[in-house]
């Protein structure tokens, strides 16, 4: 008998019928004998839908009041689901974040779990009682409702695998499992059965949004084991999904490249003519940092005549905060002869721990798109990754060329040689 924690997310409870093949799924793992923990996202598209009426209203709304509204969306599947486990005839509750008392911090709309209280499921959970809970969603110390940041339901449920323990973490989505890139711009990705934990999380903070990056810090730092599965495969005839794994060695000797990820969720600042001195990176990034935006990519040109130019990458939706704060230090914190942003730009990564041992695969990777007629903007690398800044036009057909080229479609494709 092992405890599970099962998350759903909003494609898996997008209507009722869903909802009660969601709820005859986690019967079945309730008569094997299981104890589960069931979290859940909001239906399909409400989460846009909430957030665009706050919009409606205000340009920027409050953070506050946003996560007010945001948080519906899960206390709905929540209930949803609990009555569907009911009508089948199971002892169920359903949970808010603030019910069970997920403790986070208050950094509305992107808010980090610090702490759950894990009496209340206990409880439940002994007493033979499935549990349901909101995910997205906490409480922070003064009270005030919090949410994790968009598709963060995975963290909660990874959150609450770590806390109680769990023996697996099973994130049921709308696709089998993780691919060597999302299937939806590539038909002929392939599903892995197994990737590391840093090839997953390299994949995910670089935009495979099929598990949310915090979701995977989560799972790495406590150890929880945690499968990616589809909702959609039969009851009882369930796929292999696939694994996230902490055993690199066996993984090391299969693929040198094991994905590609995307990401068209960010935007390019430049800095042109600025002085070429000391303290010139700290004086553009500072003021960014103190607002609280995080920077990506950063480039700095090599000076001509005492001058550079500056690039660096944002998140999308604070690029106009960015170029505000920007305007207001000019002049002040820094000189410069011009600021541009280009918001119609994205980013290509190619991962694999393969990298650590193989040369070569960068200057595939530019060839590849450089045969394309494909500009690279930006480029940035770490020791199981190479991204790169492309005009957003670009994106699908430069995912797809470098599958190819990396031969990903094949099985156990890594193992191509440069
Ligand atoms: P959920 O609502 O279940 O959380 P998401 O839409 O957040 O689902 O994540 C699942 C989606 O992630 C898939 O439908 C797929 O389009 C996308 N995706 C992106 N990259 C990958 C990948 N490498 N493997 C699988 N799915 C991916
Ligand atoms: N409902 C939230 C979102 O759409 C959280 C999640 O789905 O994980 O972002
Ligand atoms: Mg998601």
């Amino acid at each position: 008998m092992a405890l599970i924690v099962q998350k759903y997310g909003g494609t898996s409870v997008g209507s009722v019928d869903r909802i009660r093949n969601v709820a005859k799924r986690v019967a079945h793992f309730h008569r094997q004998g299981h104890r589960l923990v069931v979290v859940v996202s909001a239906m399909a598209g409400e989460t846009n839908r909430l957030l665009g009426l706050a919009r409606e209203l205000a340009a920027q709304p409050d953070p506050r009041e946003l996560d007010v509204v945001a948080a519906t969306g899960e206390q709905v599947t929540i209930g949803l689901l609990t009555i569907a486990l009911k009508e089948l005839g199971l002892d169920a509750k359903s949970y808010t974040g603030a019910q069970v008392r997920i403790l986070t911090d208050s950094a509305h709309t992107k808010a980090r779990i610090l702490d759950i209280d894990q009496a209340k499921l206990r409880g439940d959970l002994d007493a033979g009682r499935i549990v349901v809970v909101a995910g997205f969603q906490g409480i922070d110390a003064e009270g005030n409702v919090t949410t994790l940041g968009r598709g963060g339901s995975d963290t909660s449920g990874v959150a609450l695998a770590a806390a109680l323990g769990a023996d697996e973490c099973q994130i049921y989505t709308d696709v089998d499992g993780v691919y060597t890139a999302d299937p939806r711009i590539v038909p002929e990705a392939r599903r892995l059965d197994r990737i590391t934990f840093e090839e997953m999380l390299e994949l995910a903070s670089q935009g495979s949004k099929v598990l949310q990056i915090r979701s995977v810090e989560f799972a790495g730092k406590y150890m929880v084991r945690l499968r990616v599965l589809s909702s959609f495969d039969e009851v009882g005839a369930q796929g292999p999904g696939t694994l996230i794994t902490y055993e690199e060695d066996q993984a090391m000797e299969e693929a040198i490249i094991s994905g590609i990820a995307f990401n068209r969720d960010e935007a390019k600042i430049s800095v042109m003519g600025v002085p070429d001195r000391p303290g010139i990176a700290y004086a553009i990034l500072g003021p960014i940092a103190e607002a609280n935006i995080d920077v990506d990519m950063i480039v700095q040109n090599i000076g001509a005549s005492g001058h550079t130019d500056f690039s660096f990458t944002v998140n999308r939706g604070e690029y106009r905060k960015a170029l505000e704060v920007l305007e207001a230090q000019r002049g002040k914190q820094f000189e410069a002869r011009e600021l541009i942003g280009d918001h119609r730009i994205a980013k290509v990564s190619v991962v694999g721990i393969g990298m650590r041992s193989h040369v070569g695969l960068a200057s595939r990777m530019f060839k590849t798109l450089a045969d394309e007629g494909i500009n690279i903007q930006m480029i940035s690398t770490s020791e199981i990754k190479i991204a790169v800044v492309i005009d957003e036009k670009y994106l699908e057909l430069a995912v797809r060329v470098l599958h190819k080229a990396f031969e990903l479609e094949k099985d156990g494709s890594g193992a191509t040689q440069v």
